[in-house]
Parts: C-alpha cells; structure tokens; sequence
C-alpha cells in the first residue's frame, strides 16, 4: 500500500473540512479561563466584547461544542490555497536513510506564506459580519501582520498594525508587504498612544518589544469607535480556526489507510501545533486511539520545559487579561541573538493543560542545530523553511534517524508552517559561521519567573 503513496497528497476542494474542530469539546480537564487581573474571577462575554469581536469571544468561550461551523466566505477563501499539500518526504527519507516514513503538511503556499492567514481570514470574517470598520494588532517579525494585513483588505476592513520598532526598521520587506495590502503601519512604541508615550518617556530610544506593541494595538482598540483587537496564536479562537490543518492531514492520511505513529510541531504561542494535533488528540483522549505527540520550542525561550504552569499576563505591559499557561514569566526576553522565531514567553492554554496531564512532550532545539535541519532539509525537499518551522524538521529528522538505528519503520508526520524568504538574515548568520546558541541560565529563569503576578493560588 505504501508503495502507491504519491510525492504530494493532494486533496479536493470539496475536502475543505465544514467545520472547525474544537478540542476543548473532548477534554475531561478544561483549559482554565482568563482572569480579569483586577478581580481575579474568569472573565465574562460583556468584559471580552469591547477588546475581541462578539463571535470571537463566544468561540473563546466555547468548551462545550464539538464542531463549530466555518462560514461559506471563510470556506470560499480558503479554497484559493487550500487544502494544502501533505508531502511524503521521499528525498529526506532516501537522504536519512530511514525506514520510516515522513510527511509534511506545507502550510507555506499562500501569500502570507505561513499558517497564520488561516486564522486571520477568520477573524477578519467576523470583524467585518459585526459591522465594524478595523481591527488593530501587534507584529513582532511580520508573519501575523502580513496574514492579517491580506485578510483586512479582502474583507474590507481598516488596520492598524504596531510593529516593534526594531523589526519596523529591519524587516522593511515585511512591512511594504503589509502596506501593499493596505495597512497602516506604526513603529512601535510611538508617540500615537497614551502608554507608547509613557514608554517612550521612560525608556528614550528603545527598540520596543511585542510585549509593548500590544499594549498600544489594545489601546487604540479600545479607544477607537468601531475598532477590536485581534491576536494571531495563543488564544482558544487560534487553535480553533488552526484545527483544518489537522483535519485536512487527517483526511489525507486515512485515504491511504496510513496511521501515523508520531506527529511533530513547533510550538511559538501553540497555534499551529494545537490545530495539527487537534482531531488525532480528540482521538486520544476519546480513547479511540493512541499517537504520540512532540511540540519542539528553543532552547533560548523555553516555555514548556522550564516554565512554572500558572497564571501570567499575556503581555509584557501587563494590560491584558490573565492567563493560566506554561510561562516563563512577562518580563522574560529571550537573548538578541536568537534570530529562530518562537519568542513569546507563554503557551496556549489548551497546549498547558495537555502538557500538563501528560498527552504531549515536548522538546527543545538549539538554533544552530535548527538551521543544521533546516539546510539538510532545504537541499533535498526544495522548500527554503522558516526558522520556526525548522524546529520540527530537526525532532523529525532525530526521531527517524532512531528509527534508521532500531529498524522501526513509524509514520512521523510534522508541520512545515511556512516559508523562510523574509528570514535570510538568520541564514546569512548560519552560513557564516556566526551563529550562537544562547542558552537562558537558571539565573535568567528566575529572573523572568519573578514577574509573574503572585496572589494566593499563583505562587511560584
Ligand atoms: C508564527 C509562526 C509560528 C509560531 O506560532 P504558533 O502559534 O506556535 O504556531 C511558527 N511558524 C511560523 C512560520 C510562524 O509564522
């Protein structure tokens, strides 16, 4: 049978799945809510809807539904670049000389060129049914702002993007894409709002932070007739809209009769992860079936593996709600010279608590040995990664080299989540020779885990 599996499964437009695949349905122990930082209780839809768009709250809501049906202009979207392509990694495997099989499911090939339009167009969907006139967001190296940026103008719907300032000034490639699609975008801080003008008072010539960034995006949001904040990975809606790669995977793998043993994801904020995994783990924890799930983070911001599960806030500037996750505390910085992606210092909720119980591990990947797999990789499948992505090419490529020595022929599927052309800077790094791996110490850690908010229950 395996024989007869092509180079690319490609599946019809009419696969598109109907619906999104809400994991949360099938979790025994529910992801904990967000807190409202001033009173500590969960936060209510009336206190969500002047921040996120109604429909967007309520599916952040949402622990109960199963299936939440994805509208026919989202649908009609998606099929200018979906379903993706799942690829058997034929030359990789040759290359390896492994016998198990791998595949990839390349969310690069649309505009954005990562998985992030597939949640950006849904909420940009939701914005525009509400009736309002623009969103507001924060981009750090451009990927959310350039998804959301496409999204924004098909719908027709105003943006403003707060682009942390260094990035602004480096990443002017990602910027003019963003402009081209017809958002405004300001560095960040600036002196447009009330808390960036306190930043910038206090800390002259900064180069900003995302932590930063959201806060001035939530601002004017909030201060903004007509106007919501929205957020590209983390929250519940995220993982939601991201559960189609999954869903396609799964589709494409069945119709081969293939069942796949390990899949691999990196993990940033757990948005891609949380959508690939999300119909094999309501398998899993429906007792239907058995996988074995491996999330891989840097070594440099290393959430899951040295992080404290509690609550913290979802933004350095401290003004958002708070969340219960795998965080390494608001205030942690992951070192300069970490060029890999994947620097946010907290974890979906949903990911925390199935971490927590034991239905996932996951690993770290220092960055060089990351853009080691992401070369090996780039000169046998064709695609040039992203540094993100390439975290899940090397526990790929690890795990079928174990495979090379125990003989066992395992299906590992991971997620290629984009393309690295706006990343060259990291490449030339690599290439070299000038590539550091800079691991937080025990110090750093502690230092970062202070500024979680400490009240009774949240003890570190
Ligand atoms: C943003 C991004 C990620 C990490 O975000 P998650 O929410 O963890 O998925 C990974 N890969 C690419 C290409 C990205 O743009």
């Amino acid at each position: 049978m395996s024989n007869t599996i092509p180079y690319k499964i490609y599946l019809s437009e009419e696969e598109i799945p109907e619906n999104y695949y809400n994991v949360r349905a099938d979790m025994p122990i529910k992801p904990a809510p967000l807190l409202n930082p001033g009173t500590l209780q969960p936060l209510t839809a009336e206190e969500m809807e002047p921040i996120f768009c109604k429909e967007l709250v309520q599916q952040e809501l949402n622990n109960t539904d199963r299936l939440i049906h994805i509208p026919k202009a989202i649908r009609d979207f998606y099929k200018m670049y979906r379903p993706s392509p799942l690829v058997r990694a034929y030359c990789l495997e040759d290359r390896l000389g492994t016998p198990a099989h791998i595949y990839y499911k390349f969310e690069g090939n649309n505009t954005s060129g990562s998985h992030k339009l597939n949640s950006a167009i849904a909420q940009a969907y939701y914005a525009k049914q509400q009736g309002l006139k623009g969103v507001t967001t924060e981009t750090g190296a451009g990927q959310w702002g350039t998804a959301l940026s496409m999204a924004c103008s098909y719908f027709g719907l105003d943006l403003k993007v707060f682009m942390v300032k260094v990035s602004y000034e480096q990443k002017i490639y990602r910027r003019e894409v963003m402009r081209t699609y017809g958002a405004s975008v300001t560095p960040s801080p600036s002196d447009t709002t009330e808390i960036g003008r306190k930043i910038l008072e206090e800390f002259p010539g900064t180069n900003g932070s995302l932590g930063c960034a959201i806060s001035e995006a939530v601002e004017v949001a909030t201060k903004t007739e007509g106007y919501r904040y929205v957020l590209g990975s983390v929250l519940n809606q995220v993982l939601l809209h991201q559960s189609i790669i999954g869903q396609e995977v799964k589709t494409a793998l069945d119709k081969y009769g293939v069942k796949p043993d390990l899949i691999i994801g990196c993990c940033g904020g757990g948005s891609n992860f949380g959508g690939l995994i999300a119909p094999f783990m309501g398998e899993k924890l429906r007792g239907e079936a058995d996988y074995d799930f491996l999330g891989v983070e840097p070594a440099s911001c290393p959430s899951f593996t040295r992080g404290k599960y509690v609550y913290d806030f979802c933004d350095t500037g401290e003004v958002t709600p708070l969340a219960k996750m795998y965080t390494l505390g608001n205030g942690f910085i992951p070192s300069p010279n970490h060029a890999g992606g994947l620097r946010y210092h907290g974890m979906s909720s949903i990911l925390s608590e199935l971490y927590d119980e034991g239905f996932m591990r996951v690993r770290t990947a220092e960055q060089s040995e990351v853009f080691e797999a992401a070369e090996e990789f780039a000169r046998c499948e064709g695609i040039l990664p992203a540094p993100e992505s390439s975290h899940a090419i090397r526990a790929a490529i690890d795990e079928a080299v174990k495979c090379r020595e125990t003989g066992q022929a395992k299906n590992i599927v991971f997620g290629l989540t984009g393309t690295g052309y706006f990343d060259m800077t990291a490449y030339q790094k690599f290439n070299d020779g000038e590539m550091t791996d800079e691991i937080p110490t025990d110090e750093d850690i502690a230092k970062g885990l202070a500024t979680v908010p400490q009240f009774p229950g949240n003890e570190i």
